[in-house]
């Protein structure tokens, strides 16, 4: 599932592909941008924020943004000129951009957007701080959540507005470690600061690979406590995970761990 940290991961995989180097092609699969030619544009940055990707180009004095967002299917992957498109099936491609030495992929992006550098933050200037972000500001996402009093703990830390890069995974995980029930209100959430920090800390330390896991075991089946573990055993104490929809997202929780208040 794309979190913070897979859209950490997926811009160094266009930085190594594509950074410093002229594209030498581009195509576009998408109406709006199907006229786009990026030709003799070179890449100069490849970032994200939170779980938006951003691709800086700049020729002569100009600089364009190539935005995009990965949401629950998205991909990016990179090719070697030649080498046989594996990652998704071709109608899935939205763009397409190639350069001497490599071939860039995007299957299944969404808000697939090219603006002027400078106006970046009509993307994504809304976002709370930056979990994987040099700017990553603990005080300030504690701020922003703590302004919603009434939201639950498990809404407010989806909202991308309050800290940027946590999905459902880690969200859940969170909950788990910090014996939070999901819908217990922020403003009865003893210690923000250190749930906010638990969150970080579980994404940051998946960066640099692709299997995510909050328990330290990379094994199959025993990556999460209770993320995708309707039914089964609490690895505490044994109590039925539960699932439950939550604000048109799905929440899974120990009953005995994370008691309502
Ligand atoms: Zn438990």
């Amino acid at each position: 599932m794309p979190e913070g940290d897979t859209v950490w991961n997926t811009a160094r995989v266009l930085e190594r592909a594509l950074t410093g180097d002229v594209l030498t092609g581009s195509d576009f699969r998408v109406p709006r941008l199907a006229t786009t030619d990026l030709t003799g544009w070179t890449v100069a940055e490849s970032a994200s924020r939170g779980k938006h990707l951003l691709l800086r180009l700049t020729r002569d004095e100009q600089a364009m943004t190539l935005h995009s967002h990965l949401r629950m299917e998205g991909a990016w992957r990179a090719y070697a000129p030649g080498e046989r498109w594996t990652g998704r099936p071709a109608h899935l491609i939205r763009v397409v951009l190639s350069t001497k030495r490599s071939v860039a992929v995007g299957y299944h992006l969404h808000e697939l957007t090219l603006v002027p550098t400078a106006d970046e933050d009509s993307l994504v200037g809304h976002l709370g701080p930056d979990l994987l972000g040099a700017d990553w500001d603990p005080d300030e996402a504690v701020r922003r959540i703590a302004a919603k009093p009434e939201a639950s703990i498990a809404e407010a830390l989806l909202d991308q507005r309050n800290l940027a890069g946590v999905g459902n995974l880690y969200k859940a995980e969170t909950l788990f470690l910090r014996g939070l029930w999901p819908w217990t209100p922020v403003g009865q959430v003893k210690d923000l600061s250190g749930t906010v920090k638990m969150a970080q800390k579980l994404v940051a330390s998946n960066r640099g690979r692709w299997t995510q896991t909050t328990t330290g075991s990379l094994r199959k089946g025993q990556t999460s406590y209770v993320y995708g573990r309707r039914a089964q055993p609490c690895r505490r104490c044994g109590t039925a995970i539960q699932k439950a929809e939550q604000d048109e997202r799905v929440t899974y929780w120990c009953p005995h761990c994370q008691p309502e208040p």
